[in-house]
């Protein structure tokens, strides 16, 4: 499944975000993987249609879409340089699919900024640096190669120009994906078999004091900071705290500080939104669940996300979109309206449809 990478400079808070991630009570019951590897951290998408369809179907429980994030330890200084920790820390950037960058704005003076002082600013440009430095050191590998072959090549002529405004681009100080060439666009085609980690997409998570939680110009500031990436604003103690508590209780500790979800679960949200992933829902006595599917999957591979067998013998799906649901009250009152549709195999699937598969094994 793809994994989201967390890094970040010391002492900003990773750890304590990563333990608040695993201590995630719901899933560890319900996915009892969650915690065999101990640098992943598997995170529910909070879905309220689960709940919804739960009821509905007097479903025994309920199966959230889960992210991945991965702890990458040891961002330092001069990690491009490739010494011991950098290398193994830039595979480990280059094996996740998405970069999530934890940043300090909390104060506190009994922690010791790496840096001596609070800056997002400057810490955010310490990392990409490193990032940028590692891609322009690819680049510079293969890119005499490339020319050269386009010289005979005319064909390998569009690459090569691509790699060179990648080149450009770095060396200006940025980011391919802040500079729009995110992986999946047709820019990011031509340069992808560089395995450039700066296509990768980014979020930013700032682990802000508690005030700052709901101080819209400061969050405005740091979004403006690091658009078009997606930012994230957390307290990793308070998080922290959240993950022991029942959810009541942590719904009474959000309050008292002005937000109405944990971090945690917007963080899950984003990091499966900027996956470029979706889910589609079923729901039985047994359980109502979210199954995960890229964006633009058909129904057939959707189907095989439950197992290669669905997809095999594939004949068609019966779909209802959720709302339908609702208002109808039951599967079969969908159907009496005329509102379930038998889609075949080029169906793309929808956001929020409610599915359920006819195949042969
Ligand atoms: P890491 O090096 O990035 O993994 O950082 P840690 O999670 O180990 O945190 C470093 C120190 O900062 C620890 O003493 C944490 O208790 C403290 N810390 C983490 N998050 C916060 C926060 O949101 N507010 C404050 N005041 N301290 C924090």
């Amino acid at each position: 499944s793809l994994t989201i990478g967390i890094v970040g400079l010391p002492n900003v808070g990773k750890s304590t975000l990563f333990n608040a991630l695993t201590k995630n009570e719901v899933l560890a019951a319900n996915y009892p993987f969650a915690t065999i590897e101990p640098n992943v951290g598997v995170v529910g998408v909070p879905d309220p249609r689960l709940g919804k369809l739960a009821e509905l179907f007097e479903s025994q429980r309920v199966l959230p879409a889960t992210v991945d994030f991965v702890d990458i330890a040891g961002i330092v200084r001069g990690a491009s340089e490739g010494e011991g920790l950098g290398n193994k820390f830039l595979a480990n950037i280059r094996e996740s699919d998405a970069i999530c960058q934890v940043i300090r704005a909390f104060k506190d003076e009994n922690v010791v900024h790496v840096d001596g002082k609070i800056s997002p600013k400057d810490d955010i440009e310490t990392i990409n640096t490193e990032l940028i430095l590692a891609d322009l050191q690819t680049i510079e590998k293969v890119l005499p190669r490339l020319e050269k072959e386009a010289r005979v090549k005319k064909d390998k002529q569009p690459q090569v120009k691509a790699v060179q405004e990648a080149k450009g681009i770095l060396e200006e100080g940025r980011t391919l994906f802040s500079a729009g060439i995110a992986q999946g666009t047709e820019r990011a085609e031509a340069l992808h078999e560089l395995h450039l980690l700066t296509t990768k997409p980014f979020i930013y998570v700032f682990n802000v004091d508690e005030d700052e939680l709901v101080d819209e110009d400061f969050k405005n500031e740091q979004r403006s900071l690091v658009a078009p990436a997606e930012a994230v604003f957390l307290n990793a103690k308070l998080e922290a705290d959240l993950a022991e508590l029942d959810e009541e209780e942590a719904l009474e500790l959000l309050q008292t500080v002005g937000q109405d979800e944990p971090g945690l679960a917007t963080l899950a949200r984003v990091g499966f939104e900027t996956l470029g992933l979706q889910t589609y829902l079923t729901a039985g006595p047994k359980e109502a669940r979210a199954w995960t599917i890229k964006k633009g999957a058909t129904a057939p591979e959707a189907a095989g996300v439950i197992h290669t067998d669905f997809q095999r013998g594939f004949i068609k799906a019966e779909v209802i979109s959720f709302d339908d649901l609702v208002e109808a009250g039951s599967v079969a009152e969908v159907r009496a309206r005329g509102k379930a549709r038998m889609e075949g195999k080029d169906y793309v699937m929808q956001d929020g449809d409610v599915v359920e598969f006819r195949f042969n094994v």
